[in-house]
């Protein structure tokens, strides 16, 4: 049984409505036909399996996967004016839930009208109660707006009462507004603008241009070693990423160097996979806040690698990058 909870699906009326223009997302037709879906700073190509349900029944039968949750993807309806972002999103939900209640193979997360918090709490009554949908998907921002921002407390009310799922689904990352509260900036922000600053420099081909220089980055590399997998769907997807580099950024990324300022033996662990125990440099953030010698000593002591390893980790990988000599010697 495989039951696909991340896909997206533009029901037909909703690009009815896009095309008809009566929305702050412009519809402009391809080459090959296809609507494109412009917002600021991205767009998405809506293929025929955004669009047809009934080639896409016929897709997932062959692909063997016995049911999906749609869910509309981004722009959202937030990105309209709210009034009409209500609108939209009641018309999203009324598709999904008659999709859905015609084909087996479907069920759909409610979208909600975000930049309206008080009406999306009502389209989630609406969608979790008469449409009799199994949750709803979020942005992980709405306009710069983060989730955690307090006009978002009936949202959660109504959501606890309902005992209803909620997906977070990525859009446009939020400036740094968003990472004010919680220290969210160095806990989060440092880790995906090195994650950003890594990625971008691979697909410009600054690695591959200047093979001599060794690269470190902070922190395991923000999300590099967990999510380079992606970076190289990018680079067969699309001939943008393709145009300063010959192989996936995996190649690139597996030649540079990570410290280990995240402390969890695990996270430790994929990065040796990812990188290689050589690649793999012993690092405290001491004497922060945040940081700690401890951390960074427990941490290796724990880390599933052989002894030669976790020796080179804890300081022989430093040495012979930095062409330092051991202490005393
Ligand atoms: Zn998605």
């Amino acid at each position: 049984m495989i039951v696909d909870v991340h896909n997206h699906y533009y029901p037909p009326r909703y690009m009815e409505e896009l095309a008809r223009g009566r929305s702050s997302v412009t519809v402009t037709v391809g080459d090959d036909g296809d609507p494109r879906l412009h917002y600021p700073g991205d767009y998405n190509i809506a293929v025929r399996g955004h669009r047809d349900i009934e080639y896409r029944e016929h897709v997932l039968e062959a692909e063997g996967v016995d049911l999906q949750v749609l869910s509309l993807t981004t722009p959202g309806t937030h990105v309209e004016a709210p009034a009409r972002a209500v609108e939209l999103a009641r018309l999203v939900n009324d598709e999904f839930a008659q999709a859905a209640g015609e084909r087996r193979r479907f069920a759909a997360y409610a979208t909600l009208p975000l930049n309206d918090p008080a009406a999306s709490v009502r389209e989630l009554e609406r969608a979790l109660g008469e449409l009799r949908l199994p949750g709803a998907m979020l942005f992980s921002n709405v306009n710069g707006v983060p989730l955690h921002d307090e006009r978002y407390e009936p949202l959660w009310e109504a959501a606890d009462q309902l005992g209803a799922v909620l997906h977070i689904h990525p859009t446009n990352p939020g400036s740094v507004e968003g990472m004010r509260d919680y220290w969210l900036m160095p806990l989060v922000g440092f880790l995906f603008d090195s994650t950003l600053a890594a990625a971008g420099l691979v697909f410009a081909g600054v690695p591959r241009r200047y093979p001599r220089i060794r690269w470190v980055l902070s922190h395991l590399g923000g999300a590099i070693p967990y999510m380079a997998e992606r970076l190289d769907r990018g680079f067969h997807a699309f001939a943008e990423c393709r145009r300063h580099i010959d192989a996936p950024p995996s190649d690139y990324l597996r030649d540079f160097y990570f410290d280990t300022v995240s402390f969890d033996p695990r996270a430790l662990r994929l990065a040796v996979d990812f990188a290689g125990a050589g690649h793999v440099l012993a690092g405290s953030d001491y004497p922060h806040q945040i940081g700690s010698i401890t951390g960074m000593k427990e941490s290796l002591a724990a880390l599933q690698v052989s002894d030669a390893e976790r020796a080179a980790i804890r300081g022989g990988n430093a040495l012979e990058l930095l062409g330092l000599a051991p202490a005393g010697a």
